[in-house]
């Protein structure tokens, strides 16, 4: 039925896109104010493909709408075999599309930037093959309006942010509770790209800039691959892209205060596209065009920075590769991890902003002060850029992380990022540290379908713990070792735990009647001198516990062997060493 549907769009669109010799978006066939719907630009692919053997389109998986997830690739000898490019030391670009489906212009500068390689109205370098998502968000992209980006000036239509589940899909790359962020993550893993880079639009203060840029945290990327990304990869593209007359500003991470005064860098962490590719190594990019300007100059400027990232990729193969083979050796010696980061603000970079004054003035909706750009006073100052974070939450990575089978959704997660498991083959009883969960912050509402854990203590025992055959061992000493250890730590601010994938622990399954367990309780104090002893010196301490009868018998219930082990213990143990 689908593929019918697409067969009579791509019959019906033909005539559209063929105009003389070269092949036209709906973009470029309208006053630059139409986007490509869902169903043009995978017509216009295929159209692409079928035109010219040096693009493909392929399916790459299921997506929460009846429509997989499709990738076009680019690659100037007309080989599309990942292995193959990896053993020719290709630079892989992965340029994802349409994540917020209201932010197309990725999607429409893409399509141009395809074709015109395609056609080799641009050269692009033979040391570069990419990977294009044409639509990530199709459900958002399928439910088309003129509304949901209130402040955006155009295009006519656009999609919405939510996908068809109302999740947004920039926020999904570690709890995966969408098939769209499922399907990429994996192909992510196979296609392991040097670059990732992923097309947005802004919301926020007004000035001059067309385009901003937020770059992965560099700090957190760590290495030489933050380094090299910081201090020369994105100067370079900055510098690129002013010989083309576009002035770059990182994104404008300031929606309270005018940004005249500088602002932080946006952190990004793992959830996000950007900090999720962080986690292996690869240097990402969030192009956000500014809302407030015509669309046809924010879908020019996407084309040119998309040619910038091109170009210096190409130059700078060696560089980038050689950066990221020793990071990924070191990785496998590296102890220390951080699970969040701050931004240090004695710390900053002072970068040229080209703003407008702002001003206030009484609004005519409430007669209360309201805030206004005047564009007819644009602005060139220096101001700080607190780029500069240092780690906090800092873990020591373990040997090894052991996982009790049952835990699927978890299990199911770690393998769609390639992870490598052991299965235990008999029953053994292991030492590990269990972590204890103390208290933690739930979320009084739901946040992207999860009442998100935050500021999780732990208490981590030293035990024998007896496993069975088919629990999960898990090395770290895997290209995935970061990853593991920002999501399977109870205390990861984007971990497992933190979203409630290991809730049902937190809830106490058996407990006793007072009558009865008085008896045994009396009996234990007899036996157990350190118990008693405990007891004891709670009495003492504690006036109300002393007079409470409840109280102690819980007291001498959660000492012994009664009260249940799993309740409140995180189920992914630590194996030491
Ligand atoms: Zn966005």
């Amino acid at each position: 039925m689908q593929k019918k549907y697409h067969f009579i769009l791509y019959i019906f669109l033909l005539p559209f896109f063929t105009q003389g010799q070269s092949i036209i978006t709906p973009f470029e066939n309208s006053d630059s104010e139409a986007s490509a719907t869902y169903f043009e630009a995978i017509s216009y692919y295929k159209v692409l493909a079928n035109t010219y053997n040096n693009i493909s389109i392929q399916d790459i998986g299921p997506t929460d709408t009846d429509y997989p997830l499709s990738i076009v690739y680019y690659s100037g000898d007309k080989s599309f075999d990942i292995n193959k490019w990896k053993a020719d030391g290709k630079m892989i670009l992965l340029i994802n599309n349409g994540i917020h489906a209201g932010e197309p212009d990725g999607i429409d500068a893409c399509m141009m930037l395809l074709r015109d390689a395609a056609t080799a109205k641009i050269k692009i370098p033979s040391n570069i093959v990419l990977a294009v998502v044409p639509v990530f968000n199709i459900g958002g992209c399928l439910n088309r309006n003129s509304y949901s980006r209130a402040n955006q000036n155009g295009p006519k239509e656009y999609g919405f942010r939510g996908n068809a589940q109302n999740l947004d899909l920039n926020r999904d790359f570690m709890k995966l509770d969408s098939k769209e962020a499922r399907t990429l993550v994996q192909f992510m893993r196979k296609l392991d790209p040097n670059i990732f880079i992923d097309n947005h639009v802004s919301d926020g203060a007004d000035y001059q800039h067309i385009m901003t840029l937020l770059v992965t945290q560099h700090n957190k990327l760590g290495g030489e691959t933050g380094k090299y990304m910081n201090d020369s990869f994105v100067p370079l593209i900055y510098a690129d892209m002013k010989k083309k007359g576009y002035d770059l500003v990182p994104y404008v991470n300031d929606f309270n205060a005018t940004p005249d005064k500088g602002w932080r860098e946006f952190y990004d962490p793992p959830r996000f596209g950007s900090g999720y590719a962080a986690l292996w190594q690869t240097m990402a990019f969030v192009p956000e065009t500014h809302m407030l300007k015509p669309y046809r100059q924010r879908v020019a400027a996407t084309y040119q920075l998309m040619r910038s990232f091109i170009k210096m990729a190409a130059e700078h193969a060696d560089e980038i590769k050689a950066a990221r083979n020793n990071d990924r050796k070191k990785l496998q010696d590296k102890k220390e991890f951080a699970l969040s980061w701050q931004v240090d603000t004695t710390k900053y970079t002072m970068i040229p902003f080209k703003g407008y004054e702002a001003g206030y003035k009484p609004s005519k909706v409430s007669g209360l002060p309201r805030l206004y750009y005047d564009r007819r006073k644009p602005y060139t100052k220096q101001v700080p850029f607190y780029n500069h974070f240092t780690g906090t939450q800092k873990v020591t990575a373990p040997k090894a992380y052991v996982i009790q089978q049952g835990w699927n959704d978890v299990i199911d997660r770690l393998k769609c990022n390639g992870v490598h498991m052991q299965k235990l083959e008999r029953d053994t009883v292991m030492y590990v540290m269990a972590p204890y969960i103390g208290n933690f912050q739930t979320l009084p509402k739901p946040y992207e379908k999860h009442y998100l854990h935050s500021k999780i203590d732990y208490i981590g025992l030293l035990e024998p713990l007896q496993f069975i055959a088919g629990d999960y061992i898990i090395s770290v000493n895997q290209p995935a070792k970061r990853y593991l250890i920002e999501s399977l730590e109870p205390n990861a601010p984007d971990g497992f735990f933190a979203w409630n994938f290991f809730d049902a622990v937190l809830q106490q399954k058996e407990y006793f009647s007072d009558y009865v367990f008085e008896d045994t309780a009396a009996r234990i104090i007899e036996r157990v001198p350190g118990i008693k002893k405990m007891l004891e010196e709670k009495n003492k301490a504690d006036t109300n516990f002393a007079k409470n009868g409840a109280a102690q018998l819980d007291f001498i219930y959660r000492h012994t062997q009664y009260c249940e082990p799993v309740n409140m213990r995180c189920p992914v143990f630590r194996i030491e060493y």
